[in-house]
């Protein structure tokens, strides 16, 4: 049984109250973690508050340094780290599985790392100079979900520390040891109270809402669905809080007539079941042409069929549980009601436990549950269209605007087609393949600003010029 603690100003904080973690690959309890206070809140609100002169005056080359030392200590713990995130979550190690998570959270940190925000000369001459220079915000709180838990860990917490600010993580109920022990090896090279970590079951009042509406955190960062999103924008408002909201995505992919199915089918596969679909870039509707339909839906079953799906520990899985009750019974629902309206291609059925085998369903159109709701789970519906304007408009049709994709051997036409799906990423022959140096974030319902690159970077900072 794996018992982790807090860190809240540099110190492991003892639980007063704690709640089971679950393996949702077995049902079996793994570990417990701290069910916090707001009384702990609190204090970890106030030691990154006592942190946040001595790192946000430090030396930009200090901070990069520090971050940097972060990069390491990640690189060294990657293996056990990424253990306890297939216990919690479930996903494989191997695969785009936990082990590949851990690569990213590593790659993502390094990248960020060595990223720069320098003053800016807007203005030198007779008449002036005119600066801008990119100042901290203070206490930044950072909320995570369940899918990624230490990838999006780290998407929020670098690009903050980066830039001279210091931390609160609150993690998922659902999977809260793998940030537990993170942010304590973090400790090891970082200075008290710059990333303290807080961890809640949200059954007896939320700490993530009280995070939202708590006076001593200038920014959240939010990565979750599209519901919560909005409480935490609401309650952040009294504050005037700084947002980063990563919010729920519904991305769709459109197969032009030109594609070769047999060679598409292993990349629309994993562009949509990656972790078993519960990703929020993850392609959750599927259009394709009418003339090539038959033989798409042929070779994704096929491909689909050679996917072993087990308990994450086992090193040949490549797909593992749905994470948790809530969102097996939302897919499992989704799919009951899909089965009256389309054809079944493959799968359909709950299995044991959370295992839920991966499901293709063709005949669906735009109004159908499986089409209209984000699922967040290994099921795909299947459009048919005639033509690509009408295949475009019905991939408008939703209130999510994340990602999408457009799948050609005809790269301009792609482009083309791509300018005029509504969502901030457009990935042409690939989906949801996101990275470092690129700003991603949603349009629409799916939220509010980007996270990565320079732009990402800047949206942990406030503008101050400075005229002379
Ligand atoms: P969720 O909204 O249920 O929970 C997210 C986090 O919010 C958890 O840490 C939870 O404890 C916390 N929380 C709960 N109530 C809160 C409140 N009132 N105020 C503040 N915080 C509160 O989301 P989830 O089920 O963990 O994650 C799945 C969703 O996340 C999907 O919709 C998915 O698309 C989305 N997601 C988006 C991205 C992205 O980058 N856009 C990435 C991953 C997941």
């Amino acid at each position: 049984m794996y018992a982790a603690p807090m860190t809240i100003g540099g110190r492991a904080v003892p639980a007063t109250a704690t709640f089971d973690v679950k393996n949702p690959s077995t049902g079996a309890t793994i570990g417990t973690a701290p069910n916090a206070s707001l009384a702990d809140l609190d204090a970890a609100v106030a030691a990154a508050q006592a942190a946040f002169p001595a790192w946000s005056q430090k030396p930009d080359e200090a901070l990069q340094q520090a971050c940097l030392a972060v990069v390491e200590t990640l690189g060294a713990h990657a293996e056990e780290l990424a253990q306890l995130i297939t216990l919690e979550q479930g996903k494989p190690l191997n695969g785009l599985g936990s082990r590949w998570e851990m690569g990213g959270a590593q790659a993502w940190a390094g990248y960020t790392s060595r990223l720069a925000l320098p003053m800016k000369l807007l203005q030198d001459d007779a008449q002036g100079r005119v600066e801008l220079h990119r100042k901290p915000l203070g206490v930044v709180g950072s909320i995570t979900p369940w899918n990624f838990p230490l990838m999006i860990a780290i998407w929020h917490v670098l690009p903050a520390l980066r830039t001279g600010n210091t931390v609160v993580i609150k993690p998922s109920p659902h999977t809260p040891l793998a940030t537990l022990r993170m942010v304590e090896l973090l400790n090891t090279v970082l200075p008290a109270g710059v990333l303290n970590c807080v961890t809640g079951d949200d059954r007896a009042g939320s700490i993530g809402a009280a995070m939202a509406a708590h006076a001593g955190i200038r920014k959240i960062v939010f990565t979750g669905s599209c519901a919560t999103g909005q409480k935490v924008m609401q309650s952040a408002a009294l504050t005037m809080k700084r947002l980063t909201l990563e919010l729920g995505g519904n991305d769709a992919g459109i197969v032009l007539p030109d594609c070769d199915p047999q060679a598409i089918a292993e990349g629309l596969f994993w562009g949509s079941f990656i972790n078993n679909g519960q990703t929020c870039a993850a392609m959750k509707r599927l259009y394709v042409h009418d003339s090539i339909h038959d033989a798409v839906c042929e070779h994704l079953v096929a491909y689909a069929k050679t996917v072993p799906m087990g308990d994450g520990m086992a090193e040949h899985n490549l797909l593992g549980p749905v994470q948790n009750r809530m969102q097996f019974d939302k897919v499992a629902a989704l799919v009951a009601d899909a089965r009256k309206k389309g054809d079944l291609l493959l799968g359909g059925g709950p299995g044991d436990g959370l295992f839920f085998p991966a499901t293709l369903i063709a005949g669906l159109k735009n109004g159908d549950a499986l089409v209209d709701e984000e699922q967040f789970g290994p099921a795909l519906p299947i459009i048919r269209y005639k033509d690509v304007n009408e295949a475009i408009r019905y991939a408008n049709d939703s209130p999510n605007g994340l990602g999408g994709s457009v799948w050609s051997r005809d790269i301009t036409h792609a482009k083309q087609v791509a300018s005029q799906m509504e969502c901030g990423s457009v990935w042409i022959n690939k989906h949801g393949a996101i990275q470092p140096n690129a700003p991603f974030g949603g349009t629409k319902a799916s939220g509010i600003g980007v996270e990565f690159a320079e732009d990402g970077l800047q949206e942990y900072t406030d503008p101050q010029v400075i005229f002379t």
